[in-house]
């Protein structure tokens, strides 16, 4: 692993007007363990404005000493180097931005302000610029370590090597300084593997409350760098051990105990921990992930202990078993409220209580039928079907079922496939309002839109309507219909979708009692 060039083209420049120049950060954390960086930071003892003046194509607009210097790089890891000058912080009190930022002179006044030990290292970039240029091949660990290059004033090193995360100086005082370094630990033993030192964890757990008071939007990055790492669901559970989780997602914690019905060996927390689990393993994209690990939220408000002959609502301690109707409904609510309380953007939320809505869907490939996947393409959006079958499949693994079902789930994808090109929505549909203008003289209004979603109906129940000649045909029946006529036909083909879907539902029920 090397520095890339233009990082040391920014470190000569900054050391040919006499700068100092550092690798500091992920970056090199990164290096010194073999991975890939994502981006470059610079710490120098320049001011912003010299650092700006140095590199005209730089962007300056924050008070915190970062200057984003662009490069012409193909690379997006080196499109813009951000260099920030030498500085110590004040504390939070906004919970958002320190309220001071203070220059300093020296890279190890400014070590001394960032969180956690393997954050706070750094190389010079000045002093040993040709050694550095120069190497070719040498693993940039032993070359730092051979050559002295590492300013290491916290025992970086010792712990990266001992897969440590410590916080620097004193842990509490570091919390209460910024209660989001509470998150970034999380977040960096997930992300990193890490053990949590002894006095690091027992802070963690004595200042856990003072996640309360920082900013939703500070909160949610930090979370979700943690959920795109493979051991999310490490990073939930150490949340939860921690008492982070009751001021971030504390819903999940009506999980904790919520027994199941007999199909499940885990309580609701644990499954909704192992979907989440199983999703980050496979890379899945945020909303998926998040769709997974909140997928069952709603189980805790829906339980029900039911007798598992009649179907009715029985006293605890009778013989039943747990039901959990609705639940995904209860659910999207959640989940959207969750994440709204977040921040997170509107896309997101939409894409995840959509999936969490949406998780029941019926695969069963003796009771599914063509009409049936057709209507759940119309309602999800062919676009987000992978993903609607990626949370079902965390759903699976996550309740401790040893395969995902590929063989019935391929089955859907397979009808998924065959109804794809079906009209799905009132734009696929061989005619539309303008037809029904021009040709029937059916004059623009609300009769267009009570004809049209009347004939979708039909059209989803037996795709072969779904040509010109037959639709206008059955909309000029339709059109003679008074309104009194027409409203409740249109009431009745929304009935009948309704109803198509619940005797699913309850063929489902009856067959697996609870769901
Ligand atoms: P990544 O590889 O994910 O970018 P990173 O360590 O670079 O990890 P950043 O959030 O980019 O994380 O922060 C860059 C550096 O700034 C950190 O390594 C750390 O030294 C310092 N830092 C960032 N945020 C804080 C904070 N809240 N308190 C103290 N130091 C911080
Ligand atoms: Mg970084």
């Amino acid at each position: 692993m090397q520095i890339a060039k233009e990082v040391l083209q920014i470190a000569a420049i900054l050391h040919a007007n006499k700068y100092k120049a550092y690798l500091v950060g992920g970056c090199l954390r990164d290096l010194l363990t073999d991975v890939p960086p994502k981006d470059w930071d610079i710490a120098t003892d320049a001011l912003p404005e010299q650092v700006h003046l140095l590199f005209p194509d730089s962007v300056y607009e924050n008070s915190f000493g970062t200057v984003g210097v662009k490069t012409e790089s193909m690379d997006p890891t080196c499109k813009i180097i951000e260099v920030t000058t030498f500085r110590t912080e004040g504390s939070y009190s906004d919970k958002r931005r320190p309220d001071e930022v203070k220059f300093v002179k020296t890279i190890e006044e400014d070590l001394a302000r960032r969180d956690f030990t393997v954050n706070a290292m750094a190389v010079d970039l000045t002093h040993n610029l040709e050694l550095i240029t120069n190497n070719e091949g040498e693993r940039f660990q032993l070359l730092v370590m051979s050559h002295k290059l590492l300013v290491d004033p916290f025992g970086g090193q010792h712990d990266l090597v001992e897969g440590m995360l410590r916080a620097v100086g004193d842990a509490g005082e570091r919390f209460r300084e910024d209660a989001l370094r509470l998150m970034r630990a999380v977040r960096f033993h997930a992300q990193l593997g890490f053990k949590i030192e002894k006095e690091t964890m027992e802070a963690l757990k004595a200042e856990a409350k003072l996640l309360e008071h920082i900013a939703a939007e500070r909160i949610r990055d930090e979370l979700t760098k943690m959920i795109m790492t493979k051991r999310a669901g490490e990073g939930i559970e150490i949340m939860r051990t921690t008492g982070l989780l009751k001021f971030v997602l504390p819903e999940l914690l009506d999980g904790v105990g919520c027994e199941q019905n007999q199909h499940h060996i885990y309580d609701v927390y644990e499954h909704n921990l192992k979907s989440l689990e199983y999703s980050a393993t496979k890379g899945h994209s945020l909303a998926v992930r998040l769709a997974a690990l909140l997928h069952d939220v709603g189980k805790p408000a829906t339980r029900v202990w039911k007798d598992t002959a009649t179907g009715k609502k029985v006293r605890a301690g009778k013989k039943g078993d747990w039901t959990f109707y609705s639940h995904q409904v209860v659910g999207a609510k959640m989940a959207a409220k969750m994440l709204t309380r977040l921040h997170f953007s509107n896309e997101i939320i939409d894409q995840v209580s959509m999936l969490v809505y949406e998780h029941m869907f019926v695969y069963d490939p003796e009771i599914v039928t063509l009409a049936g996947v057709r209507r759940l393409l119309a309602r999800v959006g062919a676009e987000n079907i992978d993903d609607l079958v990626r949370v079902r499949e965390a759903d699976r693994i996550g309740s401790g079922v040893p395969k995902a079902q590929p063989y019935r789930l391929r089955y859907l994808l397979a009808m998924i496939e065959k109804v794809k090109t079906d009209p799905i929505s009132a734009k696929m549909l061989a005619i539309n309002g303008e037809d029904l203008m021009k040709e029937l003289k059916i004059p623009a209004g609300r009769l267009i839109g009570q004809i049209i979603a009347v004939l979708l109906e039909e059209v989803l129940g037996d795709p072969t309507l779904n040509t010109k000649e037959i639709l206008l045909k059955r909309a000029a029946d339709l059109a003679k219909l008074s309104n009194d006529e027409l409203e409740p036909l249109k009431a009745k083909a929304k009935e009948r979708a309704a109803a198509a879907q619940n005797s699913i539902d309850e063929e489902i029920k009856k067959r697996y009692f609870v769901k």
